[in-house]
């Protein structure tokens, strides 16, 4: 008789549905016959900018030593971190995006018998890390789309190993201030791990927001989560960090693959570092669009989810999934999220200006017609 592979599979990776991607250019302009130099792509939060120069050419100076395994332990990346955040090498964990270091984490610290704690909305890795280590997902319920803490800490059983908290959260927005982040990390037992994303933090103005970096030293039971791919610019190299007590990082690093980040990576990641002058531009376009789109969704009288993240999440009624695949045809890709149980929202990165009014045309066009 045949044997049903699937039926092999631990019961938590049965369930699970694979993340979905933003579309490709290249596919879309596949599907549809266009010319992807027409098609823009506002769907996966990447910076609208294109990669440093800098980076660029650290990338292609790495290109040389190609037949070389990758430094495992990413010395000249660690240290540059270190450096510039005030942290001791010990405390870092380099990971293939920061994916690769929140599915470490988790099968670092749960198993089967464990629960981890994520909000509704939140980033759809947490459930999958969860479920793929046959953990048990506890989802709570957001407050005004955002995580509610008070009811997170609360979820908080005898079983619970993790709690992951997306400040800011994608695909919301919403975040937390630094107070209200310290109540939360007050509440929860020391022996529960509270693993905090911070891929978008670099966007945020500081002005109570929390920097997650300030708070190690008061929890050790916190790991901090970032990534170049956003506001960094690096999102095709996949690089990625948590950094956490030195214990922690230890556990981690015991388990990551030995060469999870490629010399390319590390080099480019390395050099984007001295890129002060690319942040401030990341940072200078992403207040203005989101300006910009903000006013646009005004204009249409859309309501939108204020964001804190380089992308912004619109309800565009109750045919989103119309609505983007009319945009589609107009060669604009942006993101459903129905797959969040958001289905009246599409999340738009924001991009370069002319990108922007390109997206906001495209959309009056679509709900008007
Ligand atoms: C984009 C994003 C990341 C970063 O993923 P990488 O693997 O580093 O590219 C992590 N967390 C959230 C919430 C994100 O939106």
């Amino acid at each position: 008789m045949a044997v049903d592979y699937q039926s092999l599979a631990v019961s938590g990776v049965q369930a699970l549905q694979p993340y979905q991607p933003g579309k490709p250019i290249e596919e879309l302009a596949r599907e549809l016959g266009l010319d992807p130099d027409r098609i823009i792509k506002l769907a996966s939060n990447e910076n609208p900018l294109g990669p440093s120069e800098q980076a660029l050419a650290a990338a292609r100076r790495a290109l040389d030593e190609l037949c070389l395994y990758p430094d495992g332990n990413g010395f000249a990346l660690k240290q540059k971190l270190a450096e510039r955040y005030g942290l001791s090498m010990s405390q870092l964990t380099l990971g293939n995006g920061s994916n690769d270091v929140l599915e470490v984490i988790a099968r670092c610290f749960a198993g089967p018998d464990s629960e981890v704690i994520y909000s509704q909305y939140a980033f759809a890795v947490y459930p999958l890390v969860t479920q793929a280590i046959g953990a048990t997902g506890v989802s709570v319920p957001a407050r005004d789309w955002g995580h509610d803490l008070d009811a997170m800490a609360a979820a908080v059983t005898e079983r619970t190993r993790l709690i992951f908290v997306a400040n800011p959260n994608n695909p919301t927005g919403t975040v937390h201030s630094d107070a209200a982040l310290r109540a939360f990390l007050d509440a929860v037992p020391e022996r529960v791990l509270v693993v905090l994303d911070e891929a978008y933090c670099e966007y945020l103005n500081g002005d109570g927001y929390p920097d997650g970096l300030r708070l190690l030293d008061r929890y050790p039971n916190l790991i901090v989560c970032r990534t170049f791919s956003k506001a960094w610019g690096l999102a095709a190299l996949r690089v990625g960090y948590s950094v956490s007590s030195p214990a922690i990082a230890d556990v981690l690093n015991r388990v990551r693959q030995p060469f999870n980040v490629d010399s390319i990576a590390l080099a480019a990641a390395t050099a984007v570092l001295d890129d002060e002058a690319y942040l401030e531009r990341s940072r200078a376009v992403n207040t203005a669009g989101l300006a910009q789109l903000a006013e646009g969704f005004d204009g249409l009288g859309l309501p939108y989810i204020p964001s804190f993240g380089n992308f912004i999440a619109v309800d565009v009624g109750d045919q989103a999934g119309d609505v983007y695949q009319a945009l589609l045809v107009r060669g604009v890709i942006v993101r459903p999220v129905a797959g969040y149980g958001m289905p009246r929202h599409l999340r738009v990165s924001v991009g370069l200006e002319h990108e922007n009014r390109r997206f906001l045309d495209a959309l009056a066009e679509v709900l008007g017609g």
